[in-house]
């Protein structure tokens, strides 16, 4: 698995569409990752069959495969997919459709089978109901797996300097802690490398936060990295550090940037026991936005403006904690499951 030490190259960072069964929405999504791929540095080939299969993986880069399907599971593709998929392909993402909710239910046995046969490298994208029942995932969800499972960040990387970072003690027990959490805890859906920690000293304008890619059960100090500041206009993210700092690091630096009392934020993916979660549903202050954007970033600002307790959620994403001391929230600590 690459390390992400560094941002991919557009001919290491391939993304392969697979339009299985004749997608109708196939074209319109296929135009837009396109789009994506110009912006963001990833190299896009389509296809309506697995047939031929490509040759094994670059060594150095990432091959991801999303497959758009026109129904719902499909357990023979599945199994090709477990078996041969992944020799050739780093990760696999499916998008899936169903007819209705009832649909959806009868298969999650299945999905979640699947899930742990491949260990976290086919990854099952959730769909979103329309107006007349229907699930699909929407092309901005599609647009952003392609991003997210190849070159990963959406900003423009400046290292200042690649040296490992040094993290002072009070910053060090912040990161393990949360580490400490999210592993106890299960604080992610999909992935332990998803969600970010992200802390400074107060008066400090720059920030530390986990790399991108980074497991987090439980996190290796190292991956921790700084960012010196972000620049809107031109997309830069100056930081210093081993590794590309997390995706999310442009809405981590607005929300720094603009509210000059926080000095920590852990963003996690415990979307059963939060972000999906009714008790909850009165935090879901952010609507559904692509990550990794400015845009993303203000709207979680002008959101925890609303909040006493640093706690929101982004709609069919995640949960924010912000805090103003380089401590774990303790909102976050008091809303955890009972073990
Ligand atoms: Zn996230």
């Amino acid at each position: 698995m690459f390390d992400y030490s560094r941002q991919l190259r557009p001919d290491e960072a391939q993304v392969h569409l697979l339009d299985h069964e004749g997608h109708p929405g196939f074209p319109a999504v296929r135009e837009q990752i396109a789009a994506a791929a110009r912006a963001y540095g990833f190299t896009l080939t389509a296809a309506a069959s697995l047939d031929p299969w490509p040759a094994d993986p670059p060594i150095t880069g990432h091959r991801l495969l999303l497959v758009l399907a026109s129904g719902p599971f499909d357990q023979p593709l599945v199994d090709t997919l477990l078996t041969d998929g992944l020799r050739r392909y780093s990760i696999i993402s499916i998008a899936f459709r169903y007819r209705d909710e009832g649909e959806m239910r009868s298969y999650a046995e299945l999905v979640d089978k699947y899930k742990r046969l491949a260990e976290d490298r086919i990854n099952f994208l959730r769909p979103c109901p329309l107006p007349g029942g229907e699930l699909v995932v929407p092309p901005t969800k599609l647009v952003d797996n392609a991003i997210c499972d190849s070159v990963r960040i959406k900003y423009r990387p400046v290292n200042l300097d690649p040296a490992p970072i040094a993290l002072d003690a009070g910053l060090a027990a912040f990161f393990t802690r949360a580490s400490d959490l999210f592993e106890q805890h299960r604080l992610y859906h999909r992935s332990a490398s998803d969600g970010y920690f992200a802390a400074r000293t107060p008066g400090d304008p720059g920030f530390y936060i986990t790399a991108t890619k980074s497991y987090k059960d439980p996190l290796d100090l190292r991956r921790v990295v700084r960012v010196e500041r972000y620049d809107e206009a031109d997309n830069t993210l100056r930081f210093r550090g081993a590794y590309l700092p997390s995706s999310d690091a442009v809405e981590a630096s607005i929300v720094f940037a603009r509210n000059p009392e926080v000095a920590s934020v852990v963003h996690t993916h415990a979307s059963t026991w939060f972000t999906r979660n009714p008790r909850f549903r009165e935090r879901v202050l952010v609507g559904r936005e692509r990550y990794g954007e400015p845009r993303l970033g203000h709207l979680v600002h002008q959101a925890l403006d609303g909040v006493e307790d640093g706690f929101v959620i982004m709609e069919d994403h995640g949960e924010v904690f912000a805090h103003n001391a380089p401590e774990v929230s303790p909102t976050l600590l008091s809303h955890l499951p009972r073990p």
